[in-house]
């Protein structure tokens, strides 16, 4: 006996041919999308009166684990691919009730940041857009059973976004489609390393979309040292692009992400620099107090009152700033960190086993 695949929840034309062949009304699908994307009911009951819902395949992943921290409210989750292998997404519970999302791309990263988890890992694969908004739905199915809400979505778990930019755009789509979870663009947030053609692209296609970009040091040969894709896409270029995200995105500004390192880029002279680079351009500073990880020893976050005075420095310079400490740091929040935990136990564990 031959089995069926199941059909995907965002698979339209094969939903309708199934409701077509089995005659149920249109509006039951509307009625299951509205239940399960836009209210996150749980499964079972998003699925009361819908006939042939053992023909749908509701989740891309499968929940894994989840860890919660003791401190912060942040919550990681992970989940496995058919294929068995772990991707994270992390909640953020803030004190104003509004939650954060934040969500990977892909499985492991190609642009192997020196800071970074996830760039340590290498790539695996690109995660496909239902395993992407998948994410998505498992956390707000979450959320909803402690009375919260899931208000912003970030793209700055694993992976670089544009080096999977044909299954983000498509993930974007059902973010913000009226018909799937309706979410609003403008609480969509897409971080990148600078690829600076998918920003483009991205702004011209999705212009309510946020963007921010991971800068970290107006200083080439600084900033080529963190993130060996500068190479690729240099500062001049960034500046160029900035620009023209700034033109074709009238009601947005363009985030820029800032890790304080210390004795890296934490000086007067690299704020007095990066306020100078940043001169015309319609930003939005975000600096970010370094979480260590175990991969990049040498790497030390800047203390508060370095990190202080850096932001009332680009402040005085009339540039909006805001100081964003690590939620979650117990919980090896840090895109990857947790991943390469899981899968260094994994294969710990493998060992023993086999041996
Ligand atoms: S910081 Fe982002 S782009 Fe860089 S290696 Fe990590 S996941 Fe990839």
């Amino acid at each position: 006996m031959t089995s069926i695949k199941p059909i995907s929840l965002y698979d339209t034309p094969s939903i309708d041919e199934v409701r077509a062949a089995a005659r149920f009304d249109p509006q039951v699908i509307r009625s299951l999308h509205s239940k399960l994307l836009r209210r996150f009911d749980p499964d079972d009951v998003a699925l009361v009166g819908f006939p042939l819902g053992d023909q749908l395949r509701l989740h891309a992943l499968e929940f894994y684990r989840r860890y919660d921290s003791a401190v912060d409210g942040a919550t990681k989750l992970l989940l496995r691919t058919s294929a068995g292998m772990l991707i994270e997404s992390v909640i953020l519970r803030v004190e104003s009730g509004r939650s954060t999302l934040c969500v990977s791309s892909q499985i492991g990263c190609a642009a192997a940041c020196e800071f970074c988890a996830s760039g340590k890992m290498g790539i695996a694969r690109d995660l496909s857009a239902d395993e992407i908004v998948d994410q998505v739905l498992q956390a707000g199915q979450l959320l909803v059973t402690e009375g919260r809400q899931l208000r912003n979505i970030v793209f700055m778990g694993m992976g670089e976004p544009f080096h999977n930019e044909e299954n983000l755009f498509a993930a974007l789509e059902l973010l913000i489609a009226p018909e799937f979870f309706n979410h609003s663009p403008g609480k969509v947030l897409v971080s990148t390393v600078g690829v600076t053609d998918g920003m483009l692209r991205c702004a011209a296609r999705f212009p309510a979309v946020n963007l921010a970009l991971s800068l970290h040091s107006v200083r080439q040969r600084v900033r080529e040292r963190l993130i060996p894709l500068a190479k690729k896409y240099p500062l001049d270029d960034l500046h160029r692009t900035i620009a023209e995200v700034n033109q074709l995105q009238a009601t947005t500004t363009v985030m820029i992400e800032y890790l304080m390192l210390a004795g890296v880029n934490d000086g007067r002279a690299d704020a007095t620099d990066l306020i100078e680079w940043l001169d015309g351009l319609s930003v939005h500073v975000n600096l970010i107090p370094y979480n260590p990880i175990t991969d990049a020893p040498h790497f030390v976050g800047s203390d508060r009152p370095t990190c202080r005075a850096f932001a009332q420095q680009l402040r005085t310079a009339g540039l909006k700033t805001t100081v964003r400490y690590s939620l979650g740091n117990d919980i090896a929040a840090g895109c990857g960190q947790l991943v390469r935990q899981e899968n260094r136990m994994i294969a710990r564990q493998t060992l023993v086993d086999d041996g």
